[in-house]
């Protein structure tokens, strides 16, 4: 087989069986987004974005795509961008990945940097007076289009009903950002079995769970506002796990199960060893690893 565009390489990505030692007989299902041709779970968000903004008849061939973003989304909407040869500009706090910030320029994409202290507020601010100025300009505002959600309710969720050949889920883990992630997902799996918990995960200094803002070096998770994705969704638990947890994860990832994964996959991975303790025998959690540990060497991910 061979393949003429990278994009035929997005999504159906392999869901791993975590061969560790997890409390209470419980498997720990991940699936692992790394292996997106763009590096990321937002591989799938840049494809969707552009073609619903094609479809919408908001994209024509010289329009100038606008996105405030924390890097993959970026990285997502660039690729997809590319294959149309539309100019793109990416709003992005500074203190996000430079690997990332490499990606989307090697991609063709504009980057303009925002202070770290203004947060991803201070990108979307930035963007929107941006698409203010440029003329033909469109803003996909991952954060408040349904179209992101709804990528991984078409995309996402069924590929994991399909890759667990029928194995019961108890319990859904992911981490927000944007909360697109978690909502498509879980919103699939809960109309097709109601009894499935969903638990969002968010770092210290995300405010979900009501703790106060602050910074943290786990990188895509984390909230500044509610995202507008949540309303109506039935979550069972919001975990809140350090920078210390998370980067555990990444480095035992590394030593046990030879897999290279981000923060956010960190994170995610300590909230569901932490939950299997409080569910029953032989429970079933399905988590997203988004990203992996390559796009944060300088952030030296392994040795901090
Ligand atoms: N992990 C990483 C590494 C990400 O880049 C993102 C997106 N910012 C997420 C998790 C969260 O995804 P979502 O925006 O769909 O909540």
């Amino acid at each position: 087989m061979y393949i003429t565009q990278i994009s035929q390489l997005i999504g159906h990505t392999p869901l791993i069986d975590l061969q560790l030692d997890i409390p209470n007989h419980s498997h720990i299902f991940a699936k692992l987004e790394m292996f997106n041709p763009g590096g990321s779970i937002k591989d799938r968000l840049g494809q969707f974005l552009i073609a619903d903004g094609f479809n919408r008849h908001l994209i024509n061939a010289s329009t100038t795509i606008i996105e405030p973003t924390a890097g993959n989304t970026g990285i997502g909407l660039a690729l997809a961008a590319q294959q149309h040869h539309l100019k793109t500009i990416l709003v992005v706090p500074e203190k996000f990945s430079y690997e990332k910030q490499q990606l989307m320029q090697a991609l063709g994409a504009t980057i303009i940097n925002t202070p770290s202290n203004e947060g991803i507020t201070g990108a979307i601010t930035k963007a929107k007076a941006l698409a203010q100025e440029i003329e033909n300009s469109y803003l996909p505002m991952q954060f408040a289009n349904s179209a992101n959600p709804d990528t991984y309710y078409q995309t996402l969720a069924p590929e994991i009903i399909q890759d667990l050949n029928g194995k019961k889920i108890t319990a859904f883990v992911a981490g927000a950002g944007s909360g697109g992630t978690f909502a498509g997902v879980a919103k699939y799996l809960n109309a097709r079995d109601k009894q499935i918990q969903n638990i969002v995960v968010e770092p210290e200094g995300s405010i979900l769970a009501g703790g106060p803002a602050h910074a943290h070096r786990t990188e895509g998770i984390g909230v500044e506002f509610m995202p507008p994705f949540f309303d109506h969704l039935s979550i069972q638990k919001i975990m809140t796990i350090s920078d210390h947890d998370a980067f555990y994860q990444v480095r035992e990832a590394a030593k046990q199960l030879g897999l290279f994964i981000g923060s956010s996959s960190g994170a995610a991975l300590a909230a569901s060893l932490k939950l299997a303790e409080s569910l029953p025998e032989n429970s079933n959690i399905v988590t997203i690893f988004p990203d992996s540990s390559e796009r944060y060497m300088s952030d030296h991910i392994y040795s901090k």
